[in-house]
């Protein structure tokens, strides 16, 4: 398609049906019915291509799918229940018994966990490498390593990887690359452009932006989804509700704007935070000192959302800070319109022992932030009414 990625975002994957409505309709239909049995002998076979049953085959879910792979540079998408379930879906269809998979250090919680705690259980086993020390990847290479996953920027330190250079130590191993692409979602970052194989979301972030439906997805090449992961949806049945994906092609007709706006809201809170006498330390790609902004600014076309900082005094302080919001919603959800503030440390990632948090660098004065798109002094007024209780840190 020769479209551009706004135009994609507005129209892309999408046919009207011969009843001319404007904008998509939702199909709220569990089965679809067939003109004869050989119809439906043909269908089932896969000999003819159309509606079975909404576990596999709906029209909404569809132009959902069509849609984010058009946005993300694919050729084929699979819309799921939720990320976790696009995650697993991910790794049922590719994984077996005595694999092995490197996995970043800092993703989501719950990606750990499924990695660690249930894939485990089947004989699937997981390393655990930092996102940013490329040499430690390619040291955690075995023979049966089938899979890198990773986050990039990673959460919520915005630790920013090199797709490229983990793709080359994927395919020089015969191994794929797949990448959660939730914080910087295809507006910033198409992963599948620096060599990744597959791309998993959580549409629950950014790509609906205002907190309203649970749903997921990946993002691959049509063989790879066709012949691993669907036959995985189609038999255990992790799919998308028409409804939700209806709500999120309405999410992704004003991404690539949110998108950009929640970056510059993003980078202007970050210069703010690192000035305040009571903030340590700023977590921001876009800030120039980030250890990763080269590489970030090569990578992704703007900075996104997340801000995430540090106060002296632990997480007193951190709660504090939390507490004293009026505006900002405490929740530990990511990617609305509307802020957010959560304490990682005793959320997100407060079923890592003490120990594991400090590999990670979850300090107990760290506060994220999901920056929306409120009037930026207001989020500051919200910020500073903790901020200024605390004793400057320098
Ligand atoms: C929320 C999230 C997930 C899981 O998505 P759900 O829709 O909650 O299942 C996966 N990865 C990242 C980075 C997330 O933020």
């Amino acid at each position: 398609m020769s479209w551009g990625p706004d135009t994609i975002g507005l129209r892309g994957g999408w046919e009207r049906t011969p009843e001319q409505e404007h904008s998509e309709a939702i199909f709220p239909t569990s089965s679809f019915s067939f003109r004869s049995a050989a119809e439906a002998a043909a269908r089932f076979s896969g000999e003819e291509a159309g509606n079975i049953y909404s576990r596999f085959t709906n029209p909404t879910v569809r132009a959902f799918e069509n849609r984010l792979a058009a946005m993300e540079g694919g050729e084929r998408a699979i819309g799921m229940a939720s990320g976790m379930a696009a995650i697993l879906a991910m790794c049922m269809g590719l994984l077996r018994a005595g694999d092995h998979v490197i996995c970043s250090l800092g993703v989501f919680g719950t990606t750990a966990s499924l990695f660690a705690n249930h894939l485990s259980r089947f004989g699937v086993t997981t390393d655990f490498v930092s996102p940013t020390d490329v040499d430690a990847w390619a040291a955690a290479v075995r023979p049966e390593t089938r899979l890198l996953f990773l986050e990039t920027p990673s959460n919520p330190l915005t630790e920013v990887a090199d797709i490229r250079a983990l793709a080359d130590i994927a395919h020089a191993n015969n191994a794929l690359l797949a990448v959660d692409n939730c914080f910087c979602t295809p507006a910033l970052q198409r992963p599948l452009e620096w060599g990744a194989d597959l791309v998993t979301h959580s549409a629950t972030k950014y790509l609906d932006g205002q907190g309203r439906c649970v749903g997921g997805a990946v993002v691959g090449d049509a063989e790879t989804l066709d012949k691993a992961i669907f036959p995985f949806l189609r038999t255990a049945g992790p799919s998308m509700s028409p409804f939700n994906a209806w709500v999120f092609l309405k999410g992704l007709e004003t991404l690539n704007l949110r998108m950009r706006a929640h970056s510059e809201q993003a980078a202007a809170l970050a210069a703010w935070l690192q000035d305040h006498p009571a903030v340590d330390r700023v977590h921001y790609s876009g800030l120039p000192d980030h250890r990763q902004h080269a590489l970030a600014a090569r990578q992704q076309t703007a900075f996104g959302g997340i801000v995430s900082f540090e106060v002296p005094g632990g997480r007193e302080a951190a709660w504090q800070v939390i507490d004293a919001t009026r505006m900002l919603s405490i929740t530990a959800n990511l990617g609305d319109v509307r802020s957010t503030i959560t304490h990682p440390a005793s959320t997100t990632h407060g079923r890592l022992s003490p120990e594991q948090r400090d590999a990670m660098a979850i300090r107990e004065g760290l506060v994220r932030i999901s920056v929306g798109l409120e009037d930026l002094g207001d989020i500051q007024a919200d910020l500073d009414r903790g901020l200024g209780g605390l004793r400057p840190a320098r």
